[in-house]
């Protein structure tokens, strides 16, 4: 039986990464500066980890573009780069434990989500791309007499990819798989927030026979490490998950540089509908609660504006508030923990100030809007529920990327999807309704890359995921995740 003491024991026994994983060697920065990781749990902290900076960025990219150049990885038979990334996924399994409390302390996820979900679904997507690998087929061209044509996928050669602290080693995986998967190497910068679970999978993947040199992983700050591989002259595509803001300007470093591809996996305000034949109100509003709880609400498809029918509304919010009550608030490595900390100590203002904006522009607070859990140290903020909030208030336009709900009434169809599309980004969506033909029809409207029929987050790896509009560009999941980190080539041969 698992507790808290088991895992606390765990984390005091655990060598903490810090070294920057480059070229198949841990280093440490080339200017010896290193950086504190604070845990959010107690505000301790944790280990000093290796600021890499632009010379950094210099020695993890030459070292991709060997190991790309020389083909130790790209020209490995497809059922070599199989069984190496089968082997990932089987070593990553058996450190399960171990990634799911570096997770926990690094950011403040519950020990339950980390070991039930981000690090096994980090598994199931290295699996997933394995197993595809062998299973992407070029293109024959119309047949003609006198020549023969056809299209062949090539890797790009080196991606730098760029992730968030909200899903650590989930959302690299991401990127990492169907970027080995394609034959590519691969230079990682995981957030400032959380570097422990990529430096430990840049070991991990060594162990399993991933070439030295084909994934690197370079800890640091945004500004330094991250804009240094995003203006290289050598990289040839950034995968990006995170905010817009800086979206904006991975855009202009690639115009600055060589024009490299740029995928954007951004923010969203996604918007749950609950139309008044709602089939079941009870599991809507479960859904409703964890869809904006899940993660102390630091998820891109958070379901942060819930719009509910005027005639319904009362008792949905009541049944939600329920919910929201019972949800178990607590130190992160407890396992009876469902809703942790905030990543950090400016995550958690943020969240508060939008607290007190929600509060000043007249939305009528029914549950949270507090830090909690002081004395831990930690960054906890309440769950929090704000009712009857205007289309226009600040809570139903911005990012709040933490838990905090914007509840708004409708008394139509059209003007609920009116609703749903006013905003700039377009990530997720959701609708609850027994109506078939509305269900089609809302599905189609609501300007979203992904959206959920009765039921919120309802798909995995095998559909696409990215946004429309603000929320980005570009298709993590999927086998259409492979093909962009391939480029594709056509090739005619006259036939003299
Ligand atoms: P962020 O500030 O944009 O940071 C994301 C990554 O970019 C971090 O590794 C960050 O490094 C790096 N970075 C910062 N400045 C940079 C620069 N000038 N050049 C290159 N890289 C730079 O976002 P975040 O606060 O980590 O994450 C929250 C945002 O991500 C939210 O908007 C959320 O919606 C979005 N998100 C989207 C998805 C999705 O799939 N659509 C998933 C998760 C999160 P540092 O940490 O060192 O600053």
């Amino acid at each position: 039986m698992t507790s808290l003491a088991h895992f606390q024991k765990i984390a005091e026994a655990l060598a903490l990464p810090g070294k920057a994983i480059i070229g198949g060697h841990k280093v440490p920065a080339v200017s010896g500066i290193t950086f504190d990781n604070v845990s959010p749990r107690d505000g301790r902290v944790l280990n000093q980890v290796a600021a890499c900076a632009a010379a950094d960025v210099d020695i993890a990219v030459e070292s991709a573009r060997a190991a790309f150049e020389d083909g130790r990885w790209r020209k490995l038979p497809y059922r070599e780069k199989k069984r190496i990334l089968f082997k990932l996924a089987d070593i990553m399994e058996r450190e399960t434990e171990t990634l799911a409390v570096l997770e926990s302390l690094d950011v403040g996820k519950p020990i339950s989500n980390t070991l039930a979900a981000d690090i096994p679904q980090a598994i199931r997507t290295t699996r997933y791309y394995a197993e595809a690998l062998d299973k992407i087929y070029g293109e024959v061209g119309p047949e003609t007499p006198d020549r023969f044509s056809f299209a062949v996928h090539e890797p790009l050669g080196v991606i730098g990819a760029i992730v968030p602290w909200n899903f650590p080693l989930h959302m690299a995986m991401w990127k990492v798989a169907p970027a080995l998967a394609m034959g590519n190497s691969v230079v990682l910068k995981p957030a400032e927030q959380s570097p422990l679970t990529a430096l430990k999978l840049g070991e991990l993947a060594l162990e399993a026979g991933v070439p030295p040199g084909v994934l690197n992983v370079i800890p640091g700050m945004g500004g330094e490490a991250g804009k240094a591989l995003a203006l290289h002259n050598d990289v040839d595509m950034i995968a990006f998950t995170g905010s817009g803001a800086v979206g904006r300007l991975l855009m202009q470093y690639s115009g600055q540089s060589n024009l490299k591809r740029v995928s954007l996996e951004l923010g969203g305000k996604s918007p749950h509908i609950v139309f008044a034949d709602c089939p079941d109100l009870e599991m809507a509003a479960t859904h409703a609660a964890w869809g904006i709880f899940y993660n102390q609400g630091e998820v891109c498809t958070a379901a942060s504006r819930l719009l509910v029918h005027e005639s319904i509304a009362d008792a949905f919010v009541d049944k939600l508030l329920g919910v929201a009550r019972s949800i178990a608030a607590g130190d992160p490595l407890d396992p009876a923990t469902a809703f942790g900390a905030m990543v950090s100590a400016e995550q958690m203002k943020t969240a508060l100030r939008y607290i007190d904006t929600a509060n000043r522009e007249g939305g009528a607070l029914r549950l949270g809007g507090n830090r909690t859990r002081i004395e831990s140290g930690g960054y906890y903020v309440e769950p929090t529920v704000f009712d009857h909030i205007a289309p226009s208030a600040t809570l139903s336009r911005e990012e709040v990327f933490g838990p905090v709900l914007a509840v708004t009434r409708f008394s139509g169809t059209d003007e609920a999807l009116k609703l749903a599309n006013d905003t700039p980004y377009g990530l997720a969506a959701g609708l609850w309704t027994r109506d078939v033909s509305l269900a089609h029809r809302a599905a189609r409207e609501l300007r979203a890359g992904l959206v959920w029929v009765n039921g919120w987050d309802s798909c995995d790896i095998t559909m696409p995921f990215g946004g429309f509009k603000q929320s980005g560009f570009g298709r993590d999941r999927s086998l259409h995740a492979l093909h962009k980190y391939a480029d594709l080539k056509s090739v005619s041969i006259t036939l003299l």
